[in-house]
């Protein structure tokens, strides 16, 4: 971090100044968005309605590309240790959770993977919430709790956010940028105007968070969720042991406001579900979740933008709602980064929306294909992804690519205690990444620099010095490398363009922004 961002923080932290970035909602999207705008320098602060982070588990399924996304910020190791361990990661199927007659997958083998250094992993999204939310303020940012967002309004030079607080008034708050994390109902979506399209009220879910000693009624079973047979919904296991949600699906034309009001219903639905009549129950709050398949139009008009829920609504069936709006997050912070450093034209920006929303109507395609079909889920799904080209996603199993469009293959390095993957060497940076150590590419790289006097961008050899791959050649054929060609790499990871040598270095300077 520069002198100069230290003092500007410092101001913002006493409300002087304005940040570059508000963020609405302190979910999991706005908080993985404020660390990785921090990662490219960026000063945000993040505005929450309530007075501290959700503690309903919602999500749990935190998939590959999105542990990615989290390694890139160091935050992998918090993340796994909060998770269940792998070998729960399987379904079970019975009439109640207590059914002697359930059926349960078999142990998932070891979850490593040839395709990423990072596979996914079961953590609630409440330990998930807890550990974003330290690592940013760590890292400067502001979160304000506390502070419901109720208009945005839009200057040629910002914009400038209403808040209401329980507690006190509170000035508005300007920006040059705001982004919408503030989930399906989103309040920025409706300030700017921009409509959803889709299917609404497919289902609806009475989320029951209770704890129960039913460690012992799993023993030797254990798994992620346990489905119920007879349209019972199911058990989310957050321990296995002591924590549980219960989802009983609400029957048409009930929206669950008078059984959340009544605690006594409450716990009978989970003693039913359980099969357990006597079960000690300690219900701890419960929610009602509307399961909708929709879609913004748009995910920015101007200087406000959407990412996460408040842009595209999932339904849970495949466990990839918040796994594609982490993607938005790491790919709107280096954009958005750029246009603030005065690097790009707001027209990078367009490019946001023209990359996820296409990847956004296909998880929702896949998942409302699961939704009464077979319940799905793909780890490496999002590993695929191809930004800026049709079709944005493939539902094959992943294969590497070093197709324009893709995230660079990884591929298991070893030698170098910072890159354990190639994935390793994006640092949030525009990089070429060639094969091996080539005088030619670095003495190219150099004189590019010197003709336009800006710095130049890093040319990165997979293998160099003490670094080598684990499987030597791996990178080449993962990539489809030719010999001498190069790879130029968004802060993103994803591949911008290939390079047939360092003569092509003189090309890059108008595609690296
Ligand atoms: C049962 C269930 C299971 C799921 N399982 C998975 C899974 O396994 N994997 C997966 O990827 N996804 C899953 N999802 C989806 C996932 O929960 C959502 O996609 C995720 O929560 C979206 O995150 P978000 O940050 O965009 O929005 P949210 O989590 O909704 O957060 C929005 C935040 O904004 C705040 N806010 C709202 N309005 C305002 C305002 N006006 N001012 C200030 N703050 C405001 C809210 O209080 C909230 O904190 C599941 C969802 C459900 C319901």
């Amino acid at each position: 971090m520069t002198e100069l961002m230290i003092a500007r923080d410092a101001e913002l932290a006493g409300g002087a100044a304005e940040p570059d970035v508000a963020i609405v909602g302190a979910g999991p999207i706005g908080l993985t968005l404020a660390l990785l705008l921090r990662a490219h320098g960026c000063s945000v602060v993040v505005l929450e309605r309530h007075e501290g982070l959700s503690t309903h588990p919602k999500a749990r399924g935190i998939s590959a590309r999105s542990m990615e996304t989290f390694r890139g910020l160091g935050l992998e190791p918090q993340i796994r240790a909060a998770g269940l361990p792998p070998e729960h990661v399987r379904f079970s199927r019975g009439d109640t959770l207590a059914d002697p007659a359930s059926t349960v997958g078999a142990v998932p083998p070891t979850r490593r993977s040839a395709h990423t250094p990072s596979p996914g992993v079961l953590c609630s999204q409440d330990a998930l919430e807890s550990v974003l939310f330290d690592a940013a303020r760590e890292a400067g940012v502001e979160v304000r709790f506390d502070s419901r967002v109720t208009e945005v309004t839009q200057a040629p030079a910002g914009v400038s956010l209403a808040i209401e607080r329980a507690t006190a008034a509170q000035a508005p708050v300007r920006a040059r940028y705001v982004v919408g994390c503030d989930g399906a109902g989103s309040t920025v979506r409706r300030a700017a105007g921009i409509a959803l399209q889709g299917e609404r009220d497919l289902a609806r879910f009475l989320s029951i968070r209770f704890r129960a000693e039913l460690g012992e009624t799993v023993r030797g079973r254990e798994a992620a969720s346990y489905f119920l047979t007879g349209g019972k919904g199911g058990f989310l296991a957050i321990d296995n042991d002591t924590r549980w949600v219960y989802q009983y699906p609400l029957p048409a034309g009930n929206d669950g406001a008078a059984l959340q009001a009544d605690p006594g219903a409450l716990t009978s639905l989970v003693r039913a579900a359980a099969g357990l009549p006597e079960l000690a129950v300690q219900v701890q709050d419960s929610m009602v979740w509307r399961m909708d398949a929709r879609i913004a139009d748009t995910y920015r008009n101007g200087r406000i933008l959407l990412a996460g829920d408040a842009a595209h609504q999932t339904p849970p069936t495949g466990g990839h709602g918040m796994n594609v709006g982490i993607g938005d997050a790491e790919t709107l912070s280096w954009q958005l980064a750029a246009v603030l450093r005065g690097d790009a034209d707001e027209v990078l920006l367009d490019k946001y929306t023209a990359e996820r929303r296409p990847v956004g109507a296909e998880v929702i395609a896949i998942s409302s294909g699961n939704y009464g079909a077979r319940y799905g889920i793909d780890d490496e799904l999002l590993l695929g992804t191809h930004l800026g080209v049709t079709p944005p996603l493939n539902a094959d199993p992943y294969a590497p690519s070093g197709a324009i469009g893709r995230r660079i293959p990884h591929v298991a390095l070893t030698g170098d205690p910072a890159a354990a993957s190639t994935l390793d060497l994006v640092r949030h940076r525009w990089l070429v990444l060639i094969d091996r150590h080539d005088p030619a590419w670095h003495a190219a790289a150099a004189a590019s620099a010197a003709v336009d006097g800006r710095a130049s961008v890093p040319v990165v050899p997979v293998t160099s010095g003490a670094r080598c791959e684990v499987e030597p050649g791996s990178f080449t054929t993962r990539a489809g490398l030719a010999h001498g060609e190069g790879l130029l790499v968004r802060p993103d990871g994803h591949i911008a363009a290939r390079l047939a040598g360092p003569a092509a270095l003189d090309t890059i300077a108008e595609r690296v922004v």
